[in-house]
């Protein structure tokens, strides 16, 4: 299983547009965050968790030929305004994208892509398959999916575990009967957006306490601010088990 990060920041991506701040005008690489996103491989499949608004920039820069499904944690523009652009693979693949996620979550696509799934619907559109999930575990072409459903403020949202990777985005509360579904977690993937408390984001200082109840072997920080600070500087504050996650990085599992 091989799990690449597509993108590491938070909604308006980093660099911000039209901000002079330390890290929006970093050189480093790893200061240059487009939206969150993760591609996984596994047992031969390829999948992506969200396709956000730098989803075409994303799968050129990984030189990804090929996706067997797109997963939704939830329905923000910074997590599907990427969607349209699948199109390339349905040309591709000849075949329809499937696409997973909550009712809630495919009602707002059928609502923002609403041209995809007309009555007579344009060519060059893109084809989609919806398959809805919920806090159940699905098996998804053979590959076993836990829902970890989680709250942004009051907003649900799922992340998942597949084997012994958990991926959660997006939240500022984890429940106990998903911190019990995430039990024997190895790598874990969690959000953290700044160091100031935030109404529907885990800052950093609430993402290690949870860090510290899950008790992975290694945890990767993302969808993260301009405001955290320099990925160089806050790296170093972190315990040796703990890492921003960066564009591009790549995590290989057994
Ligand atoms: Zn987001
Ligand atoms: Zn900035
Ligand atoms: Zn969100």
């Amino acid at each position: 299983m091989k799990i690449t990060f597509l993108g590491t920041g938070t909604s308006q991506g980093v660099p911000v547009i039209g901000c002079t701040c330390e890290v929006c005008r970093s050189l480093d690489y790893r200061d240059k965050r487009f939206r969150t996103s993760i591609h996984i491989e596994v047992n031969g499949q390829s999948f992506v968790i969200d396709t956000g608004p730098d989803f075409r920039q994303q799968m050129l820069r990984e030189n990804i030929r090929r996706i067997d499904a797109v997963i939704f944690t939830h329905a923000h523009r910074d997590h599907t305004a990427g969607l349209d652009d699948v199109r390339a693979y349905n040309f591709i693949q000849e075949m329809n994208m499937p696409v997973y996620g909550t009712h809630a979550v495919l009602d707002q696509l059928r609502t923002e892509y609403a041209y995809a799934f007309g009555k007579n619907v344009y060519p060059g559109i893109p084809r989609l398959d919806l398959y809805e999930i919920n806090e159940n575990a699905f098996s998804l072409n053979n590959v076993p999916i836990t829902p970890l459903p989680v709250k942004h403020m009051n907003l649900p949202v799922l992340g998942f575990r597949i084997n012994n990777f958990s991926y959660i985005t997006d939240a500022n509360h984890i429940p106990e009967e998903t911190l019990r579904k995430m039990e024997g977690t190895e790598v874990l993937v969690l959000n953290a957006l700044q160091k100031e408390k935030h109404v529907s984001h885990f800052n950093i200082e609430e993402a290690i306490e949870q860090v510290e109840k899950i008790k992975p072997k290694q945890t990767y920080f993302i969808h993260i601010s301009h405001k955290l600070g320099l990925h160089a500087d806050i790296s170093k504050e972190l315990p040796a088990n703990i890492n921003l996650a960066f564009d591009g990085q790549q995590i290989d599992m057994a």
